[in-house]
């Protein structure tokens, strides 16, 4: 496996056949995983970013505990199929003098959008930006971050960018909680309660998931049902100092 750490190395990669892109910011784990092998399967060169998209961080205390261990992420990814790693700076993504967004509204009103104001402005940036460095055939997405899937299609769609995105199922860990870099801040009492999240989805109903929550203590920012890339269960919460999210296709 190569790492590539600048934009002109990245452009610079030979490739030949379809290319897959999977986007990260590192902390892997099996959900990432999925990814890697779902484009490891469909295309010839696999490519994955790690990228910490501080713009995308409203809370700087959430953007500091952002777990990095580049060292660990490149034995996991070189272990896991792909072929080119991704790992620019903040400043070579953002130098000086950078100033333009991309600004998505439809998919991105509500929910996420509403919670974490400029969320999806840097997701999307970031994203279109990485599709234009690695030029994939096709960009794959957990379903976890469903409304980031709802927004990455919906900008493919308006701005004709020319890949496909590939959405990838929630991998869960043996007690339900879907896999994410966050999980590890949580304490064991917290754990116990955050699985009250996947019980309130199993639910499918967003009136007893609400019951489901309240019954353990959680509050949440938000139960909804919503078109995210498909009717949609989702639920976001804190728990202690963690906000997790979580949903479920209808
Ligand atoms: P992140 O590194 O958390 O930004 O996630 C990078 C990609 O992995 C996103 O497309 C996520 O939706 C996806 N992802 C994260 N956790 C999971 C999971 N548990 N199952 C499936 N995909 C996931």
């Amino acid at each position: 496996m190569k790492l590539v750490t600048t934009i002109p190395a990245m452009r610079a990669v030979q490739r030949s056949g379809s290319v897959g892109l999977v986007p990260t910011m590192g902390a892997l784990h099996e959900g990432h995983a999925a990814l890697f092998r779902a484009a490891r399967t469909d295309c010839d060169l696999v490519v994955a970013s790690v990228f910490v998209n501080a713009p995308q961080f409203g809370d700087g205390a959430d953007l500091a505990a952002y777990p990095r261990d580049l060292e660990r992420d490149e034995a996991f990814a070189a272990e896991h199929g792909v072929d080119v790693l991704f790992a620019p700076s903040a400043e070579e993504m953002y130098p000086p003098r950078f100033a333009t967004w991309v600004d998505p509204a439809g998919a991105a009103i509500g929910l996420e959008g509403e919670h974490r104001p400029g969320h999806f402005r840097a997701v999307a940036t970031v994203c279109v930006k990485l599709f234009n460095l690695v030029r994939p055939d096709r960009a794959y997405f957990g379903r976890k971050d469903a409304q980031q899937v709802a927004v990455v299609k919906q900008a493919v769609r308006d701005l004709d960018l020319p890949l496909e995105i590939v959405v990838v199922p929630t991998v869960r860990d043996k007690d339900g909680l879907a896999l994410s870099s966050r999980n590890a801040r949580l304490s064991a009492a917290e754990r116990e309660r955050a699985l009250a999240i996947p019980r309130a989805l199993e639910t499918r109903d967003p009136d007893r998931a609400r019951a489901v929550l309240a019954a353990a203590g959680v509050e949440p920012d938000y139960v909804a049902v919503a078109d995210l890339d498909g009717p949609t269960l989702a639920i976001a919460a804190r728990v202690g100092e963690t906000r997790l999210i979580d949903n479920v296709e209808l």
